[in-house]
């Protein structure tokens, strides 16, 4: 989700938002995550010249379209020369399958039930969206192997929507911080993600440790292995995370929100974002295209579009 979305969502409930305090992005309870070792991005780097033992595949759930601006900072004069217009914008999952952890979802596309867990206000944001879903999370699910964890980019709700679809009894990783992130504006987001994550065991945070090689702020190992990779990228959201996956047909890096467009990648336009978090997110994108740009052969899967000349899935 971007600024903007939040910000009409967050319109709808004026008063209330005006007369109330900052709270937390979820009050669902958090828990240390059992897997995933504190490594560094030397470590990572280093992964990458190793075979990869997991397949990865990204599936597509739903597209809307949004004014330029939901997706690039309008007040910052870097995007001036950006024409007016709108941006289609894609709601993706990607599975990644490991050899002895077995499946694993990064976000959850969407679910038919999702309209079910919304407050009226935040129902009306997501009306005004006019998502057009193309299948639901149940429906991709259908003769599918059952995920056995669910790994988070962060906890907006065209992230986390599809978790409906999925048995509650499935691990859901977050990054750190992520749940607790104070905003008025989760006033009106809150009580939603709250319903989404209902009868889910606690949230397992990434236990991020500061990354010696200075590339992150950390990185995990996440089976231990250098299949999997988890990068806090926080800005976007406090806790964003953006995964690295080494697969049998080259790495490829799932960036989330972090980085949502062709625009805020091909053209390094900076997001819309409180100036709170402007710093962190300008910083955790240029991390981002510096790794990137060490590593050619790495294919990037930005949060809500295909990058120019990149095969968008069926
Ligand atoms: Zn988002």
């Amino acid at each position: 989700m971007s600024r903007s979305m939040l910000i009409v969502l967050a319109g709808l409930s004026l008063a209330l938002a005006a007369t109330g305090c900052a709270t937390s992005t979820t009050r669902h309870p958090v828990i240390v995550s059992d897997i995933g070792t504190p490594a560094t991005g030397s470590d990572m780097n280093a992964s990458l010249a190793r075979p990869g033992i997991v397949t990865f595949q990204r599936i597509r759930f739903a597209r809307w379209t949004g004014g330029r601006g939901t997706f690039i900072d309008r007040n910052d004069p870097l995007t001036d020369d950006v024409p007016k217009g709108d941006e289609e914008a894609t709601i993706y999952a990607y599975v990644v399958d490991h050899p002895r952890f077995g499946r694993i979802l990064i976000d959850t596309g969407i679910s038919a039930d999702l309209d079910t867990r919304l407050t009226w206000v935040m129902r009306q944001g997501v009306n005004n969206l006019d998502i057009r879903v193309e299948k639901t999370m149940a429906q991709w699910l259908t003769g599918q192997v059952v995920p056995k964890a669910v790994f988070l980019t962060h906890l907006h709700f065209d992230h986390v929507g599809g978790l409906l679809d999925l048995p509650v009894t499935t691990p859901v990783y977050v990054g750190s911080g992520e749940a607790q992130e104070q905003s008025r504006a989760n006033l009106v987001l809150g009580p939603s993600t709250d319903a989404i994550l209902r009868g889910f065991g606690p949230l397992r945070e990434w236990a991020f440790q500061p990354d010696a090689s200075g590339a992150f702020e950390g990185v995990l190992d996440v089976f231990g292995d250098g299949s999997v990779w988890a990068i806090r990228v926080p800005g976007h959201s406090a806790g964003s995370t953006a995964y690295l996956v080494n697969s049998v047909d080259g790495p490829k890096l799932v960036t989330g929100d972090a980085i949502s467009t062709r625009l805020n990648w091909e053209a390094g336009m900076p997001q819309p974002v409180t100036a709170a978090a402007r710093a962190n997110a300008w910083t955790s994108a240029d991390r981002l295209r510096r790794f990137a740009a060490t590593h050619p052969a790495i294919e990037i899967f930005l949060g809500h579009q295909s990058r120019t000349g990149q095969r968008e899935p069926d």
